[in-house]
Parts: C-alpha cells; structure tokens; sequence
C-alpha cells in the first residue's frame, strides 16, 4: 500500500535536505502551566501554498486550498478552548520546509499538526491516514496520532488507513511530538467532491480538533 502514498511523499524528501533545526524543545507541564490550557501551543502546518500546489484534482481541487482551509477551520475549535494555535501559513503563499521547521522549533508547540490531502495512481483508493516520525519522540506522536484517528473517523466515517510510521522532514526535524495527516485522496472523485464541500472540511476540521484536544488534555 505504501506505493500509493508516492506523490505526496516524494515532494516531501525532495525538500528534506533543506530543513534546518531547530531550538524546538518539547513541552512539559512546567512549560505548560499545569491544569490551563493557555499554556498548550499547538502549531498548523497547511501543507504545500504558492507555486507548490501539492495533489489536485483533475486540475481544479487542489491540495493547497483545502488543507489551508480545514487548519483555518482547526484554529478557531482550538482557541476556543484557551489553547495558543499557531500557523506556518494562513494564505497562498509557498513557506519552505526550512520555514515551516524552524517556525515550529521557535515555537515550542505542544504538538506540531501538519495537514495534507494525497493522491495515488488508482482512483479507487481512499481515506485518512496518520503519519509519526521514528525521532525519539515517537510514543508521545502516536499517542496524539490515536486521538486523532479516533475522532477523525467519528467524524467524518471516512476510511481509516491507519497510523503509519515514516520520517516525513516536518516531523523528523521538529523537536517535539508531531503528526501528519492526510485527510483523503483528491485522486478518488468521491473524496474529491467530499473535500470540495464546505460541510465536509468542516466535519474533517472537528475530528482533527477534538484528536488534538484529547491529546491536550493529557499535557495539562
Ligand atoms: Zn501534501
């Protein structure tokens, strides 16, 4: 199955050699103000933006727009709540792997999210998968990872792929628990159209909210 995950992945270790660390420490409940959730900083990582388009859909859909509106659906859920949410980007704009690493490092996150939609050469492959990074980290990224596939697929009832290991630059190269997900395959037309739907990037945005919530709760 690891095939089908190609095109997103390779644009990914392309850029890897550029990532620069860090000072990204993990957070612990020190830092984080014991019992408050003012002192949990979440980062969003919208993938690709500008001339990096990532996935499309036949050319019209395409990854960039609809990851960057499903974070800016996360962030409001998040700050409701008290929580500290940053973003790599919050327009159409390319930020480098070296930018988005280093704002995560800088930032300190409690967890680092970065969100993505993928593509495969068969349109009959679909749902969700959940990336984590083998980086020392690990246990505390599968932990969010499992809090995220649950509520994601409560969520949506989209096809859970699973949690999968696989040292993305993002998630190798900031210091602090990490996950990626990839919310659906633009390459099949049913999720395609879901992902094209407002009402749908919605549902998507509540389960990676209330994943990174559960998570959060678990750090206060
Ligand atoms: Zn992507």
């Amino acid at each position: 199955m690891a095939r089908f995950v190609w095109a997103c992945r390779a644009r990914f270790l392309i850029l890897t050699a550029t990532v620069i660390l860090g000072g990204c420490v993990p957070s612990d409940r020190k830092e984080t103000g014991a019992g408050s959730w003012s002192g949990i900083r979440i980062v969003l990582d919208p993938g690709h933006g500008g001339r990096d388009v990532g996935a499309s859909h036949e050319g019209s859909l395409a990854e960039k727009e609809v990851v960057l509106d499903i974070a800016l659906r996360v962030e409001p859920i998040l700050s409701r709540k008290g929580a500290t949410v940053l973003l790599t980007r919050r327009t159409d704009e390319f930020v480098s792997l070296t930018r988005r690493a280093s704002f995560g490092n800088d930032s300190h996150p409690t967890l680092f999210v970065s969100i993505h939609a993928n593509s495969c050469p068969s349109a009959e492959v679909n749902g969700f998968e959940i990336y984590y990074a083998e980086d020392g980290r690990e246990r505390d990224s599968v932990q969010a990872a499992n809090f995220i596939q649950q509520s994601l697929k409560r969520a949506t009832d989209a096809r859970d792929r699973g949690i999968r290991k696989f040292n993305y630059a993002v998630l190798a190269r900031t210091k602090c628990p990490s996950v990626l997900i990839e919310v659906g395959y633009l390459s099949n037309p049913g999720e395609a159209s879901l992902l094209s739907k407002s009402s749908y990037r919605k549902k998507v945005a509540e389960g990676i909210a209330d994943g990174i919530l559960a998570y959060g709760k678990t750090r206060l």
